[in-house]
């Protein structure tokens, strides 16, 4: 089985994370680094990643949704100390994390998985899986600011595909608006509302894809039901 894949299926992280702690270096087979993504592992290998061995039985899935609310990082370390999501979920008892990310200033919808795959899958932007933003942004959202929006901005080297946009809100000073998108490029909503001058002040993810927040708790997570995951699949 290939390298990323084995990595995945013990609910270590993505395919694509494990690729890039292979090409750094941070994986051993049999003892040693071992830099070639496409290794093909085969029974009896004793694969470590960061000097932990890892565990080759199956795990369970595992899929939930978590409200994530401000002041929390979606990575499961963080050098600063500050907090993790893995803090909200720590009574599921499996190695979960976070498919895509979520600022540490954005709050809403994660989802959270030990499914590899399911993870991999679903960060591929090929997959054109929309995710909407609700934005509180400063300024006014003129009708042209909204086409250029929805057609695509440069935020620094990448034009973005397109997207669908609705004001909900104009308000003197600010707007609150519904944005979805579907690629997931760091601080992908605030650069787009910065390159046509309206900063980001509020923003919670509401949905991804069919899959909606609903009433759920700031801080709190459920379990996808069996539609929601085969959805997702
Ligand atoms: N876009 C952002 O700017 N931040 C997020 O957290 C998610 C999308």
């Amino acid at each position: 089985m290939r390298l990323n894949k084995y990595i995945a299926q013990a609910g270590i992280t993505s395919r694509r994370k494990a690729d890039e702690l292979t090409a750094h270096g941070n994986v051993k087979i049999n003892g040693l680094v071992v830099k070639e993504l496409g290794y093909d592992v085969k029974d009896g290998d004793v694969v470590e990643i960061n000097g932990r061995r890892i565990d080759q039985v199956e795990q369970k899935p595992v899929y939930i949704m978590l409200n994530k609310p401000l002041g929390y990082i979606t990575s499961s370390s963080d050098e600063k100390g500050r907090l993790t999501v893995q803090a909200l979920v720590s009574d599921i008892d499996a190695r979960l994390f976070a498919v895509g990310r979520l600022d540490y200033n954005t709050s809403g919808m994660l989802l959270m998985t030990n499914d590899g795959d399911l993870a991999y899958k679903l960060t591929h932007p090929k997959h054109h899986i929309y995710k909407t933003y609700r934005a509180r942004v400063s300024g006014v959202l003129s009708p042209e600011k909204i086409a250029k929006l929805r057609n695509g901005v440069n935020i620094g080297g990448f034009v973005t595909s397109k997207a669908n946009v609705r004001v909900i809100k104009q308000a003197e000073r600010s707007a609150i608006v519904e944005i979805q998108i579907y690629e997931g490029k760091n601080r992908q909503v605030r650069k787009m509302f910065a390159a046509v001058g309206n900063k980001v002040q509020e923003l919670e993810r509401v949905a991804i894809g069919e899959l909606y927040l609903g009433r759920l708790m700031v801080g709190h997570y459920r379990k996808l039901t069996p539609k929601e995951i085969e959805y997702l699949k």
